[in-house]
């Protein structure tokens, strides 16, 4: 079967990018067709990134806690994991946010299009889908076309142990022994996830700390409060081979803490990074320039060298982040509609969703010494907060950053709730407040977040007492 329609707006790809766009097009009055490969619309954020991600976390945290609460005076059993009921409860949480979002679509009037697009002109786009072919005529286009999983050339990504983050969701088995490649976000947020559920869990970077864009102070505060949920973690080392064999898949390692032999595991993560998928739709087709990684560059209204499409999301650029895909949709559909509109935050916040949770925003001190910016950077210690310590989070730590003006420039922090905490932060910094704009906000106590009120009354010199 073959069909033709035409359409003010097409996007491309159904992610937090794509359905964002789509929906903020249709309300704005236009003529809206949404392609999705996928039976379900949400993309990688909602099926097989950002929600089952979170979903299990919080899940395999309680098995964490419950281990503290029994030095406390609570004990409970040994934890009875149950794989199958904890993945339908994932599944259900994917399936309630991607189900309502084809009912938004429906009711918004957005025509949705199942296949793969690919573009044949600057003003069509060919979608093979099960039914057949479609041929879509376009005014305007949005490119939403995601990311995937980065394939190293000397691992076995076909064997069934050697996962991606899509196949980590899955929850087919809890390994005895894993590895982590890679020491950033996903690896670790999947790590923990599968040290709660009774892995043995070690861990590859080859630079030297885990989330190597964070600050090292805060990388070594979320060390000591993760101390035992990784059997082995190596930094400066690098995986260099990897060999499925029937009994498990030997991994090799160069560096400062490379053992000296193979070592087996029953599961490697490989999560190193993510590739854009722009040179998969053919955009040269419509004289869309993508460069070498896939990236498609972008003004700051999103449009590309082409005038009448337009690109969004992780096919653009880092930070790779559900929550810029959908600001960056915003101004996409707004520009197409008419108004002057333009993608210029001074923040985009980044959350690792560990326990504890490790989050920052605008610049962490590293970039500051790089960029040779004169700043302050200020500590409260969650040691200080008397609802950190009643919840057994003192551990945790706030830094704010602060230039020569004494205005907020940057914020991370480590502990409880601290991608919860940075949204503060985030505010402060697009309004431009100074430290006195934060020290002299009535904070509620007692709070995690009276730590950022904190942080800004020991700039202002109003505290200098800190342990
Ligand atoms: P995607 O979500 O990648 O969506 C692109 C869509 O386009 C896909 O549905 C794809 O099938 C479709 N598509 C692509 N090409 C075609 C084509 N030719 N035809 C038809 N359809 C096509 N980000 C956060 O902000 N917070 C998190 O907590 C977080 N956790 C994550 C956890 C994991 C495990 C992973 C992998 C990612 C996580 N991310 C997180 C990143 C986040 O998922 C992405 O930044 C976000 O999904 C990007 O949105 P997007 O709209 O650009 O593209």
């Amino acid at each position: 079967m073959s069909d033709k329609i035409t359409t003010q707006v097409v996007v491309l790809g159904s992610g937090p990018g794509g359905y964002s766009a789509a929906f903020r097009a249709a309300d704005l009055g236009l003529d809206v067709v949404l392609i999705e490969r996928y039976s379900t619309l949400g993309g990688v954020c909602l099926n097989v990134g950002c929600i089952p991600s979170k979903a299990l976390l919080h899940m395999t945290k309680h098995i964490e806690e419950a281990q503290h609460l029994a030095e406390e005076g609570i004990e409970f059993g040994e934890p009875k994991i149950d794989l199958d009921k904890l993945r339908k409860h994932k599944e259900k949480v994917v399936g309630q946010l991607t189900g309502g979002l084809g009912q938004m679509s429906k009711m918004r009037k957005v025509k949705v299009v199942n296949g793969y697009g690919k573009f044949t002109g600057s003003n069509t786009i060919k979608v093979e889908g099960d039914d057949g072919e479609t041929e879509v005529k376009f005014d305007n286009a949005i490119i939403a076309a995601g990311s995937q999983a980065i394939k190293l050339p000397f691992i076995p990504h076909d064997d069934d142990r050697v996962w991606d983050s899509t196949d980590a969701l899955e929850l087919k088995e809890i390994p005895k022994k894993m590895l982590l490649l890679g020491g950033g976000i996903i690896a670790l947020e999947m790590g923990q996830v599968y040290a709660s559920l009774g892995s043995k869990v070690d861990v590859v970077e080859m630079t030297d700390q885990l989330v190597p864009p964070a600050d090292a102070d805060i990388i070594k505060n979320f060390n000591k409060q993760i101390k035992g949920r990784f059997e082995n973690i190596m930094l400066n080392t690098k995986a260099t081979n990897v060999e499925a064999k029937k009994d498990g898949v030997y991994v090799t390692f160069e560096g400062d803490k490379a053992p000296k032999d193979p070592v087996k595991y029953d599961a490697v993560l490989v999560a190193v990074g993510r590739a854009p998928n722009g040179n998969k739709i053919d955009a040269d087709k419509a004289g869309v320039n993508v460069d070498d990684r896939g990236f498609i560059k972008v003004d700051s209204q999103m449009r590309t060298n082409v005038d009448h499409i337009f690109a969004i999301g992780d096919v653009v650029g880092q930070p790779m982040l559900a929550h810029k895909a959908v600001h960056e949709s915003h101004v996409a559909a707004e520009v197409i509609s008419g108004k002057k509109h333009f993608f210029e935050p001074k923040v985009i916040p980044s959350i690792m969703y560990t326990n504890p949770e490790v989050a920052w925003a605008g610049v962490t001190e590293k970039e500051a010494k790089e960029q040779g910016i004169e700043y302050d950077a200020v500590t409260f210690p969650w040691s200080a907060s008397g609802r950190a310590i009643a919840s057994n989070a003192q551990q945790g730590m706030t830094k704010l950053i602060f230039d020569k003006n004494n205005r907020i420039i940057g914020g991370s922090m480590c502990g409880t709730n601290a991608g919860e905490l940075l949204g503060e932060v985030c505010l402060a910094i697009e309004m431009g407040c100074d430290a006195e704009d934060i020290a002299l906000t009535v904070h509620a106590h007692p709070t995690l977040h009276e730590s950022v009120g904190l942080a800004a009354e020991i700039q202002e010199g109003a505290i200098t007492d800190m342990p």
